[in-house]
């Protein structure tokens, strides 16, 4: 089995060269409805995972027929901080990496060691996920093997925002009828505002889901983002066609006091006229344009 795969492209991170720490078979210790690999038992233990040397080696081959590659993603078949050797493999990758970003997807299950956090620390952008705030939702979606760490997991979160100077992204995944609500997503509102990532990506399944549960519509998606005002959302999610509506200077103004819009979100929104008035907002300084990974995001200047 290959340990690394792509590059391919992320929109939200750049061209992307995959590392695969599991790449045997699946090893999680959650199994959310939403996986896209196939339903598993929930474990801590990756078996037989590639020992660091293999990784390196496969990694600095890969790099040398992808010179274009902008970010190295470790990832696994399931969750990468379950791999026994990841400060070692982490120290070697930061040796051979060059002008390269280091990312690490995780489903935060072990934030709430100390010693992860460290490791997790020499990393150029880490994302987390954050699907639930209450422990009955975090129960019935990620089905991980311990529910009642989820407060410590909040809490490591925090602290782990406290020694990261990098880039830290939260990603939310919305199931119809699980974590859909307005009560969920005020838990969620709270956690964060704790927490302070540099950028939360409010998303919904579109591939194939473990389980069969549905995905919610970009509307709702919307609609629950309001939720979390003030803080930096970019909603991951097939925009409709024709939503073009005329903004003026005003509702530009009161919309972004609420929370953040991705230059998707004005893509979609906006139509001609809207978007030359936003010109003009961030030429006389009133909006400020900032891009966190490759999210280009507006605000008001502060
Ligand atoms: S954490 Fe990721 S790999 Fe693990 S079950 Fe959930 S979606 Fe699948």
């Amino acid at each position: 089995m290959s340990i690394t795969f792509g590059p391919v492209p992320s929109r939200r991170f750049g061209l992307s060269l995959g590392i695969d720490l599991s790449p045997g078979a699946k090893a999680c210790n959650f199994d959310c409805l939403y996986c896209e690999l196939a339903a598993a038992k929930p474990t801590d233990t990756i078996p037989n995972p590639p020992n660091v040397e293999e990784v390196i080696e496969e990694t600095k081959k890969a790099l040398a027929k992808h010179h274009d590659t902008e970010v190295i993603t470790i990832t696994a078949n399931g969750e990468p901080t379950l791999y026994p050797y990841l400060d070692e493999l982490i120290t070697a990758l930061q040796s051979i990496k060059g002008d390269r970003k280091l990312l690490i997807l995780s489903n935060a299950s072990t934030i709430d060691d100390p010693k992860i956090r460290q490791v997790l620390a020499k990393l150029d952008i880490v994302k987390l996920s954050l699907d639930c705030a209450t422990k009955r939702c975090f129960k019935r979606l990620d089905r991980p093997l311990d529910a009642e760490k989820l407060d410590a997991i909040i809490e490591g979160m925090r602290k782990f925002r406290q020694i990261f100077t990098g880039m830290l992204v939260i990603e939310i995944l919305v199931v119809q009828g699980i974590n859909d609500t307005d009560e969920e997503f005020e838990a969620l509102a709270k956690a964060l505002k704790k927490i302070r990532p540099d950028r939360i990506d409010v998303g919904t399944i579109d591939r194939p889901p473990a389980y069969a549960v549905q995905p919610v519509t970009y509307e709702r998606l919307e609609s629950l983002a309001k939720h979390l005002e003030g803080l930096p959302v970019s909603i991951v999610a097939k925009r409709p066609k024709s939503t073009k509506q005329h903004f003026s200077r005003e509702d530009i103004l009161a919309m972004l006091a609420r929370r953040p819009l991705t230059q998707e979100d004005v893509d979609t929104l906006f139509d001609t006229a809207s978007k030359a008035t936003l010109t003009q907002l961030l030429q006389e300084g009133l909006l400020q344009k900032t891009t966190i990974g490759s999210t280009v995001f507006y605000t008001l200047s502060s």
